[in-house]
């Protein structure tokens, strides 16, 4: 009952089976008094249009979102930062009301704010917290949007309205959100909204340098005659060393990057 902020809990108990009524009851509610409407997801402003029907069928949708995913990956950012948006995008950030929807048995409303159910987009973008962030960064015109839109339209907007540089302070801001939530939920430390500002700041200045002394390297041709060449698009590339010491033992080393060089794991 959208007027009296609570729900109708002899229509949940009628429709739904004991589980699932449970689960409903334990969705938190909305702060705000808003009467319920239909919302067409295809339009910008949740309106029905022929054209946005035909498009789809048409697939430019999906094509839509394959040039969400070459602007990502095209991006010069650390490459945790790139998987971070990649995953944010996809849905695939374990939020509370990410793992209800999985049955796991929490609760579903941000432990930060306690105001709405914790998705995405409320993480990043709507939770007072991360409002403050962007409003200090100076970017909250950018990023905002409503409670009912997917992480992947709000920032299919935001890469296209930002400029270069934009868009990667917004990728790293969303590291560094999502980064001081897992250190709240998990370890009970409060990071402020400059502390998560410095550590994104940071972060893009320690990835660029070692980029760039990367870059110099090679210009240089201290790597050797051998330069490194990376794997097609798509494919991650291991190198391997190994040595055998005096005293017998030997010792083995791999180093696995994607074919942009960057670093994945060792
Ligand atoms: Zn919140």
């Amino acid at each position: 009952m959208a007027d009296e902020r609570k729900w109708d809990i002899e229509v949940i108990d009628d429709l739904f089976d004991d589980r699932d009524s449970a689960l409903i009851k334990r969705t938190p509610l909305s702060i705000h008094v808003n009467i319920d409407s239909w919302y067409w997801l295809l339009d910008g402003k949740g309106d029905f249009t022929v054209r946005s029907c035909y498009r789809r069928l048409q697939g430019e949708c999906s094509d839509d979102h394959s040039k969400l995913w070459k602007k990502i990956w095209a991006m010069k950012l650390p490459s945790k930062v790139t998987h971070l948006v990649w995953r944010l995008c996809k849905g695939c950030l374990p939020t509370n009301a990410a793992l209800v929807m999985k049955h796991v048995n929490i609760e579903a409303g941000c432990p930060w704010c306690h105001r709405e159910a914790e998705t995405s987009v409320h993480v990043m973008f709507l939770c007072d917290f991360a409002k403050t962030v962007w409003l200090t960064a100076g970017m909250a015109h950018l990023v905002n949007c409503f409670s009912y839109e997917t992480p992947s339209a709000v920032l299919q907007k935001v890469f296209e309205q930002g400029t270069k540089d934009q868009c990667v302070e917004i990728a790293m801001l969303c590291w560094s959100i999502w980064n001081r939530r897992n250190r709240w939920v998990w370890d009970h430390v409060n990071g402020s909204v400059f502390g998560v500002k410095n550590i994104a700041t940071h972060l893009l200045r320690e990835w660029t340098e070692a980029q760039i002394k990367e870059e110099s390297r090679k210009i240089r041709g201290e790597v050797g005659d051998r330069v490194w060449s990376p794997p097609p698009t798509g494919w991650l590339k291991i190198n391997i060393d190994a040595a055998v010491f005096l005293d017998g033992t030997i010792g083995v080393g791999a180093v696995i990057r994607d074919d942009r060089g960057c670093f994945i794991g060792a």
